[in-house]
Order: structure tokens, then C-alpha cells, then sequence
């Protein structure tokens, strides 16, 4: 082992790290932003213009094409003597599962929005999630070089729209129209960057004498606003005494951190002004581990345990995200809450309970990655070596286990069948989408030996659509792709029984087997019950499992609607066997058509996926929720009113062939403004009428195949 380097001797300074990460509508400028950031950091050499394809943050070639960033990736970097971990977080609404993924374990977020378009409706979306894991916020507004760019607007709509409490830190200084650089309201600087060196060297110079009047009043607002969250600041404020900087910003950082306040800044990711204030206010401002409550996980049946940001206590670390990096191999992003993790030693996943090997720990640097030794409580990085670990296990200690909360992921809403286009293929592809679900949790793959058909399920057509176009660049498949499809069930509803003989005799030896079969209906989500009430050996014991096996077969294609059969229970009442012509063969080819005929006179069912459905959405789209989800078979099981922000929340219960295209509508229908959550909940009986289409069509398909 090499020696520690004198980084990893000495203990991780809490108060020196700040995990962040940006959270922004599409198109606002993150990756740019960000890049920026890495740039005057010092760990990027050049900068990568996201126009070019260039950035560094976006790792994925797809990603670069598309311009939308769909990876998390967590970079490390320092400033001021401070290690700033940036989380990236993409910005499309399919990928929301994403930015859960990446809040659940940064500290704080900077929220960004573009001078020119404001607080956009997926902003609010966004928001609304930072707000759910209660998250501290800076923001900035971007895009200030823009013609129609408008500060003050943005900070009134982050108080109509986000109900949120700005305080302005900063104001943009135009001069003769071109946007040039800041004035600092608490510094009470003005601040210009040089073009030569991309804005990496910057003056400061007193305020303009043509703005101090309206410098003058808006700093007066920032020292009253700040000084309503510190009772001696605003005592002081109130006997007209001057207020220092530093107080200003002790002030400021702990309203922030009580989210009783949003500092906001301004710039231009793109020409280069303004993001070294940013920096300066994430250092400022936003919590480093030390400021947060200790985390709590569940140990044993549901006994609560609390773990302070030390790295004295045991080991407590989450597996936030798995990427599959070729080279590499299989790499675990990991937020470390409570003691540490060391190279070589072995951690306990309390959510598998395996114990797995430590193989390299790394940071990630913005152009390379950092081998360490040891991952701290409140840093974030990589263990490279954990097979059995996916995203939102929690690693521990045998003897100190703990489940830390895990992070909720909606259930794949979407499939569609993938066949490889050869023999040769198909491999690949198998392995490919093992690969690719192990990355996320919301894509789930599935195939049938039998059919060899290969299913593969998400949440949305997008990302199908990208995990189709990740086979196709990273692994080289490109498989055909059939419609979409939801998965049915069928059942019965009421007894019977039906009796059969199976008899041959053509020459040699003949077949022989008899049974009775009885069929009865179970509650919702008993699966299946086998019940053996043969007396005297009427049928010998050893063909009683292929009985059983008979039936398992027929109930996994399915009889009605060639959909798999759940809920039932099936008893063998009586039988008899003939000693030389009986086999197992016999008896399980008995059953099949025995069970096909009782199954058959039970009355079948056809049973769909319901899925529990929440709309978010201003009131005044409440109305057109509702009615849209009307007219999808739903249930609205409840209407209520949240918060003073007018934000209607419509919960209901919907078929989940009916939600095809639902996102796309609910976009269209609310400008974009509404949010939905949508999880399976259990099997309902279809309506007759719809049932009768849907198992014409199914069996249409089944003579087909
Ligand atoms: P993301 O989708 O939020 O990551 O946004 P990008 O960083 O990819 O930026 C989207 C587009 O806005 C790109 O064409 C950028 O060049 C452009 N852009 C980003 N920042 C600025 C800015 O400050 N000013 C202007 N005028 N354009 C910008």
C-alpha cells in the first residue's frame, strides 16, 4: 500500500466541504455555469463550451448531442480553501428521478435561472423538490447579457411563483447596454471582468457615481431584509448604526441555512462575469456538513438510529448512483454521513446483508480522478470494487448496521419488447441492459427464455428513447422495437372443478393419467396455492409435483388473454394411475388440459396495473387536471388545497393503459406547471367491455407468435 499522502493523514476539516449541486431548467445555463466554475478553480485547463460539445461535466457523447445533461456526476474542486463537491443534476422533467437522486445527498443547491426567461415552470418543478428534501438555496440569475434580461423581475417571480424570501446580494452593471460586471451590495464594490483571460482575473472599483442613488436604496433593502433574522443586527439597524460586511454575511448565512432566506447573484456563465461571487457565496452561505442534522436510518425491524457528521462514529454511507465506466468498471457514487471508508477493508450492506470488499476509493476531479485512501463523514466519492451494491443501498458496519432512508424511485411505467436484429447480438444486448439497469433503478429489464422476447421498462418515452440510443453508441446494438405495452393478468371468480383422463395406446407403451382438478379464486395478491388431497395413493407421489408444474406452466402463458395468472388456488381432489403406461410426462400433460378446462369454467378476468396518480398544479389549472383524468378511467380519490402557495393537489387512481401519453398532455394542459407522481398500486378487474377489446387483441397477437 502506498503511503497516505499528508491530505489523508490529517482529518477532513467539516466546515471546509460544501456538497452542491446546481438545480436549473433546461437551457438555463448549467453546464456552463458549472464549467465556469471548474474553470476559475483551476482544475479545468481550458474551458468546454457546451456549444462545441465540449464540457467537461457532460460525460456521455449522447449528452453532449443533445445538449441536456442527463448524468449526475459529482466533481470535486477547491476554492478559498474549501472543497466544493458539485453534484450535477439534469434539468429534464423525465429525469426527475435523477435530481431526487442527487438532492438526497447534497447539502445545498444553487438554483438557477435565466435573466431573460425567469422563474420557467419546470424551474418550479425543480424547486419544489429541493424544497422536499429541505435543501438551503442560493440562486443565481444567469443569462444577464442577454437583451430583455431583468434582475428584479426574476426576484418577484421567485417570490410569487417559488414563494421564496430573495434577497438580492448583488446588482448587474450595464454600461452603454453591454452587461460588463456586478456591483456587491454588501461589499458595496463594483466589479468588472477582464475579457482577455475568460473573465478569470476581475477589478474592483467604487460604485458609479450614476447608480449610488439607486445602489444606495437597494442595499438599504438587503440590510433590512438580513436584519429581520438577527435581533442585535437589527437593533443596530434601528439606531442607524453601521453594519459590517462580515455581520451582513454571518446574518445572511444563517437564514439561509434556516432556508429563511435566498441569497441571490448574477452574471453570465457565457461571458464569463459574475461566478466567482457565486463561488464566494457557496462558500458563504450554503451548509458544510457540520450544519446539518444528524442523519437518521433504521436498524433491525424499525428501531430509529441517529448518526452526527463525524467520522468518530461508525460507518454510515449511501450509495447514491452506479455508473459502468469501461474502463474502470463498475463505479459506486457514495455520500459518507458517519465514520469512513478505507481502502482494502470490508463495509456491510445492510440492505442485501453482504459483506463486500473496498476495492479503490476515488474523487473526481473535473479533469482526473483523485486516488484516496479513506472516504470521510461529508465527503463524496467513488468506491470502485462493490459488485453486489446498487443505487440507494446503505453501507455500513456489521455490527453497527443501519438502513439509511432510502430514496424513493417510481415504478417503470413504460415497456417495449427489443429483439437483437442477430443470434450474435443478442448477447450483447442481454448484457448491455443488465449493465444499463444497474445504473438505474427505474429501468428494469426482463426476459423470457421461452418466447425470447426481451422486455424492457422505464419511465417515459424519453427514456426509452435514451437507454435505446446508449445501446446503439456505447455498446453497438441496435435492436428492433416493438409498440408499447402494459402488463395484464388474469384470474377467476368463482369455483369449479373439472375432471380429465389422458389416454394413448399406440403400440408399446401407452400414457395414463386422471385427475380432478378444483379452482378457486383468491383475494388480490395471494399469487397461487397448490393443495395435494390425493388419499391411498390413488396417484403415487412422485407425479404430484408435475401436477403442479402442469399447472405453473399454463398459468405463466396465461388461457383468456395470454396474460400470466395470479390469485387462484387449485386443489387435487381425486385421480388414479395405471402402473406401467403413468409418467410424469403423463400427469403433467393431464393437468395442463385439466386446469385449462376448470380455469376456463371459473368465470375468467382480466386484471390491469392501477397505478396511485398525484398531480401537482397551480388552482387554476385544477379544473383541466381533473377532467383530463377523467377522461383516462380515473378515480380521484381526493382534491386538496396545499400550502398559501394556490397549488391544487389531485390524487387519483388510474389504469395504467390510459396513461400513455399522460406527460406530454399535462404539460401541454398546465404550460408545463404541473408535476406528477405516478406509482403502481395492485391489480384491478378490467371493465367487461374494455376487457372483451383487449382479449380479442391479445389473442390476435398470441396466433401470431
Ligand atoms: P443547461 O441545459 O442548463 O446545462 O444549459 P447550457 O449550459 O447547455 O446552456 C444552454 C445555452 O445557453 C447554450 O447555448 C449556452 O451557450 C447558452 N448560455 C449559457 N449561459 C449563457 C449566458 O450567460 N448568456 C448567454 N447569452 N447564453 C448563455
Amino acid at each position: 500500500m502506498s503511503a497516505p499522502t499528508v491530505q489523508e493523514k490529517k482529518k477532513v476539516d467539516l466546515s471546509r466541504l460544501r456538497n452542491i449541486g446546481i438545480v436549473a431548467h433546461i437551457d438555463a445555463g448549467k453546464t456552463t455555469v458549472a464549467e465556469r466554475m471548474l474553470y476559475y478553480t483551476g482544475r479545468t485547463h481550458r474551458i468546454g463550451e457546451v456549444d462545441d460539445g465540449n464540457a467537461t461535466m457532460d460525460w456521455m457523447d449522447q449528452e453532449q448531442e443533445r445538449g441536456i445533461t442527463i448524468v449526475s456526476a459529482a466533481t470535486s474542486t477547491e476554492w478559498r480553501d474549501h472543497r466544493i463537491t458539485l453534484i450535477d443534476t439534469p434539468g429534464h422533467v423525465d429525469f426527475t428521478v435523477e435530481v431526487e437522486r442527487s438532492l438526497r445527498v447534497l447539502d445545498g443547491a444553487v438554483a438557477l435561472f435565466c435573466g431573460v426567461e425567469g422563474v420557467e415552470p419546470q424551474s418550479e418543478v425543480v424547486w419544489r423538490q429541493a424544497e422536499k428534501y429541505e435543501v438551503p438555496a442560493i440562486a443565481f440569475v444567469n443569462k444577464m447579457d442577454r437583451a430583455g434580461a431583468n434582475f428584479e423581475r426574476v426576484l418577484e417571480q421567485m417570490e410569487d411563483r417559488l414563494a421564496a424570501s430573495p434577497v438580492a446580494a448583488v446588482l448587474p452593471l450595464y454600461k452603454d447596454d453591454e452587461f460588463v460586471g456586478i456591483m456587491d451590495l454588501i461589499d458595496e464594490k463594483a466589479v468588472y471582468y477582464a475579457d482577455e483571460d475568460l473573465g478569470r482575473t476581475y477589478h474592483e472599483e467604487p460604485i458609479p457615481e450614476d447608480r449610488l442613488d439607486e445602489f444606495q436604496s437597494l442595499r438599504d433593502r438587503l440590510v433590512q431584509q438580513v436584519c429581520e433574522h438577527d435581533e442585535e443586527l437589527f437593533e443596530k439597524y434601528c439606531m442607524d448604526e453601521h453594519i459590517e460586511p462580515g455581520e451582513l454575511r454571518s446574518a445572511l448565512r444563517k437564514a439561509t441555512l434556516a432556508r429563511e432566506a435566498v441569497p441571490v447573484f448574477c452574471g453570465s456563465g457565457l461571458k464569463n462575469k459574475g461566478i466567482q461571487r457565486l463561488m464566494d457565496a457557496v462558500v458563504d452561505y450554503l451548509p458544510s456538513p457540520e450544519d446539518l442534522p444528524p442523519v437518521v436510518g433504521i436498524k433491525g425491524e424499525d428501531e430509529e438510529v441517529k448518526r452526527t457528521h463525524t467520522r468518530d462514529e461508525p460507518l454510515a454511507a449511501l450509495a447514491f448512483k452506479v455508473v459502468t465506466d469501461r474502463h474502470v468498471g463498475k463505479m459506486v457514487y457514495v455520500r459518507v454521513y458517519s465514520g469512513m471508508l478505507q481502502e482494502g477493508t470490508y463495509v456491510y450492506n445492510a440492505e442485501n446483508e453482504k459483506r463486500e470488499r473496498v476495492g479503490r476509493l476515488m474523487q473526481m476531479h473535473a479533469d482526473h480522478e483523485e486516488k484516496r485512501e479513506r472516504l470521510e463523514a461529508g465527503e463524496i466519492g467513488v468506491v470502485v470494487g462493490l459488485s453486489d451494491t446498487t443505487t440507494g443501498d446503505s453501507l455500513c458496519e456489521e455490527e453497527h448496521p443501519i438502513v439509511l432512508e432510502n430514496i424513493e424511485f417510481p415504478a417503470p411505467v413504460l415497456s417495449v419488447s427489443v429483439q437483437p436484429s442477430s443470434r450474435a447480438d443478442r448477447d450483447k444486448l442481454l448484457n448491455a441492459l443488465s449493465r444499463l439497469s444497474d445504473e438505474d433503478p427505474t429501468f428494469t429489464v426482463a426476459y423470457n427464455s421461452e418466447t425470447g422476447e426481451t422486455v424492457i421498462s422505464g419511465m417515459g418515452e424519453l427514456h426509452l428513447q435514451v437507454i435505446l440510443e446508449r445501446l446503439r453508441r456505447e455498446f453497438n446494438v441496435s435492436p428492433a422495437v416493438g409498440e408499447p405495452k402494459v402488463a395484464y393478468r388474469e384470474t377467476i371468480t368463482e369455483n369449479s372443478a373439472f375432471e380429465y383422463k389422458h389416454v394413448k395406446q399406440t403400440g408399446g407403451h401407452g400414457e395414463y393419467a386422471h385427475v380432478v382438478l378444483q379452482v378457486e379464486p383468491l383475494p388480490a395478491g395471494s399469487g397461487f396455492e397448490f393443495e395435494d388431497e390425493i388419499k391411498g395413493g390413488d396417484i403415487p407421489k412422485e407425479y404430484i409435483p408435475s401436477v403442479e408444474k402442469g399447472i405453473v406452466e399454463v398459468m405463466a402463458e396465461g388461457i383468456y388473454a395470454h396474460s400470466p395468472i395470479v390469485d387462484l388456488k387449485v386443489r387435487l381432489l381425486e385421480g388414479s394411475h395405471h402402473e406401467v403406461d403413468s409418467s410424469e410426462r403423463a400427469f403433467n400433460k393431464c393437468a395442463k388440459k385439466a386446469f385449462r378446462e376448470a380455469f376456463t369454467r371459473g368465470k375468467p378476468r382480466l386484471l390491469e396495473p392501477v397505478c396511485s396518480v398525484m398531480v401537482t398544479a397551480p388552482d387554476e389549472y385544477s379544473g383541466a387536471v381533473s377532467s383530463s383524468l377523467s377522461s383516462r378511467r380515473a378515480r380521484i380519490t381526493s382534491m386538496e388545497q396545499r400550502g398559501e402557495r394556490n397549488i391544487q393537489v389531485v390524487n387519483a387512481m388510474v389504469p395504467l393503459a390510459e396513461m400513455f401519453g399522460y406527460s406530454s398532455e399535462l404539460r401541454n394542459l398546465t404550460a408545463g406547471r404541473a408535476e406528477f407522481d405516478m406509482r403502481f398500486e395492485h391489480y384491478e378487474p378490467v371493465p367487461r367491455s374494455i376487457a372483451d377489446e383487449i382479449v380479442e387483441r391479445k389473442r390476435e397477437e398470441a396466433e401470431q407468435d
